[in-house]
């Protein structure tokens, strides 16, 4: 008998039509090669008729646990909500729509349990269908997280097993803005990963919007640099001291008599300058935000309802 458990962790975001039967797959590959397992699954707040569905699962399979957030709060907060049910021991974390194929964890547990790997990733090999546009910001995205970071995320994905050691390091943080993906690189451990091909979306569609996804890479990017802040200073700097030629430079012509016209230069400069200032201004903007979103200290997220409660005496 293994004497391990291991929780399977999926955010689950107006998936009705194929929560089921995704997680009957999902089920089907642990019981096929004996994994011994619990699903927690967290309704990120849908709209359609999740909830009901993840309430059917629950009442069929006594080892599966949902849980409803009061709202739509991101999948970042929905596997946090996921990531704090998990009792002390592994878990892996997965998306609910087949993507992440769970071919692969009976892999994952093996790099875990024989060769004692303490966070195993899965690796995208290939995007999958995405357009121009989407593989394009995602690369330059990673590429300046790695730039500004150092971390480097390209294919990352949130398919990952987590030692419990990596969880309860990672429940110790204590900010509420979090880049899951790259929080779960900070904590170093040792770590290996395994690489799986992004299959088709079979039903619905991406959840992520483009803004959704835009506000990700920003707290990303402010949550692990402040390069972007020090950049400013250098910017001003640099154009401080440009001033200071140019003025020479103009006392010069002026005390000579023979300045000139010089309109077209006040313009440009009156427009790079005002510029550069809004640009700095924003970047130190978006840091003093976050800032005031971390000392709110506001939960992460809200649980309304949850399909079994483990303390209920029957
Ligand atoms: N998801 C979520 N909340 C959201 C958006 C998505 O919990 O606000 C879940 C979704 O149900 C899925 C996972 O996060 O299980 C990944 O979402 P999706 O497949 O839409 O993202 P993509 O595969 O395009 O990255
Ligand atoms: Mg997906």
């Amino acid at each position: 008998m293994e004497s391990y458990l291991i929780s399977i962790v999926i955010p689950v975001y107006n998936e009705g039509k194929q929560i089921f039967n995704n997680i009957d797959v999902i089920k089907n590959t642990l019981l096929n090669h004996k994994i011994p397992h619990e699903i927690i699954l967290i309704d990120d707040g849908s709209i359609d008729n999740t909830w009901t569905e993840l309430k059917r699962l629950s009442s069929q399979f006594p080892n599966i646990r949902g849980f409803r957030l009061s709202r739509n709060f991101g999948k970042e907060f929905a596997l946090w909500a996921g990531i704090d049910a998990v009792g002390n021991n592994p878990c892996i974390v997965m998306d609910s729509d087949l993507q992440h194929p769970p071919e692969i964890i009976p892999e994952m547990i093996r790099l875990w349990k024989d060769e004692g790997y303490e966070v195993v990733e899965g690796v995208k090999s290939s995007r999958g269908q995405e357009s121009i546009f989407s593989k394009f910001s995602a690369k330059f995205f990673y590429f300046l997280l790695k730039k500004l970071s150092g971390y480097e995320l390209n294919n990352a994905s949130d398919y990952k097993l987590l030692d419990t050691k990596v969880l309860n390091s990672l429940k110790n943080m204590q900010e509420r803005n979090t880049f899951f993906r790259a929080l779960s690189a900070w904590v170093g451990y040792k770590r290996t990963s395994v690489s799986f091909e992004v299959a088709e979306r079979t039903k619905g569609t991406s959840k992520w919007s483009k803004i959704k996804l835009f506000k990700l890479a920003i707290t990303a990017i402010t949550s692990f640099s402040s390069l972007p802040l020090h950049i400013v200073t250098i910017l001003g700097s640099i154009f401080c001291l440009a001033a200071i030629v140019l003025s020479i430079h103009t006392l010069y012509f002026k005390i000579r008599g023979i300045a000139a016209g010089g309109f077209a230069t006040v313009i440009l400069l009156q427009l790079i300058i005002g510029g550069l200032l809004m640009v700095s201004l924003g970047i130190i903007g978006t840091y003093i935000a976050r800032i005031f979103d971390e000392i709110k200290l506001r939960p992460r997220y809200i649980i309304t309802e949850q399909t079994i409660d483990n303390n209920k005496s029957e």
